[in-house]
């Protein structure tokens, strides 16, 4: 079975680890190309955009594709969004392969924000020194920050306009907790930025919060596109995917 994989995550480099093993399947994982050194998946992968729903599409039939796993980031809202219309139109499934949501516990504080935009307003009105865990896009809605000076990490330099007062770390989790509450301790942090991605590698710098008592503005996940099927676990995919071989 011919199988698409958009990738650019843990999940869509497991997801892929796993169908390599099982001949049944023929595999391709589609990346967006946008880190300098991406983390390649076992098995063939293809690089760059397919030029919108009707692109992708055109691909989808042209490598008579059987199945689509829309396993991107769950801040890819374009990417799943064409995912679905590309899918119903070729009349292909689509399953989504979408990581739960972090939630907060006992000792947590954490201010929702709905875009990166309302997160800035937030961080502005009380933080001094604030930690940018978003990875590079979005953060241009921080940069007209003047009262708050920002540790920014990112696996590559974001290419749009930096707050005026920042430090920029170039780092590509894990994140350990004992070197998170290290980081937020060095520079004195007093609010965490962070996007609700979900997932172990990057939870790291939530803990630490916690046992800082530190706040997180947390960033609200997108909508979710239309899919035929939504599984929160590679587990739960293969199995999906072996019941309709
Ligand atoms: P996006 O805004 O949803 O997508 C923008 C465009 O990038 C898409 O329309 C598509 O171009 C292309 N694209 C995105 N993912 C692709 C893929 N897997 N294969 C081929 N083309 C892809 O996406 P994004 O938020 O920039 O994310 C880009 C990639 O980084 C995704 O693969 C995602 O899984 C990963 N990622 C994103 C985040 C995040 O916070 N957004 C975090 C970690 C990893 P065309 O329209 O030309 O097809």
């Amino acid at each position: 079975m011919n199988v698409l994989i958009l990738g650019g995550t843990s999940e869509s480099r497991l997801l892929a680890a796993r169908l390599s093993q099982d001949s049944r399947f023929a595999i391709m994982t589609s990346l967006a190309g946008r880190v300098s050194d991406p983390q390649l998946p076992e098995g063939d992968s293809r690089v760059g955009g397919f030029g919108g729903a009707d692109g992708l599409a055109t691909w989808i039939h042209a490598h008579a594709i059987e199945v689509v796993v829309d396993a991107t980031h769950p801040f890819a809202a374009t990417m799943s969004g064409n995912a679905a219309i590309a899918a119903a139109s070729v009349g292909v499934p689509l399953l989504r392969l979408n990581r739960p949501e972090w939630t907060a516990g006992a000792g947590d504080v954490w201010l929702d924000a709905s875009t990166p935009a309302d997160a800035a307003r937030m961080v502005e009105s009380f933080s001094e020194r604030a930690f940018l865990t978003i990875g590079r896009l979005g953060v241009w809605a921080f940069a007209g920050s003047s009262r708050t000076w920002f540790l920014i990490r990112s696996i590559d330099a974001p290419v749009d306009e930096l707050p005026s007062r920042h430090e920029l770390v170039l780092a590509r989790g894990p994140f350990d907790i004992d070197d998170e509450i290290a980081t937020m301790r060095e520079h004195r942090i007093d609010v965490v930025v962070s996007k609700n991605s979900g997932g172990a590698m990057t939870e790291g710098k939530l803990v630490a919060a916690r046992r800082l008592g530190i706040p997180v503005v947390m960033i609200a996940r997108p909508p979710a596109s239309p899919s035929d099927h939504v599984i929160d676990s590679v587990d739960g995919a293969v199995a999906w995917l072996r019941t309709r071989l």
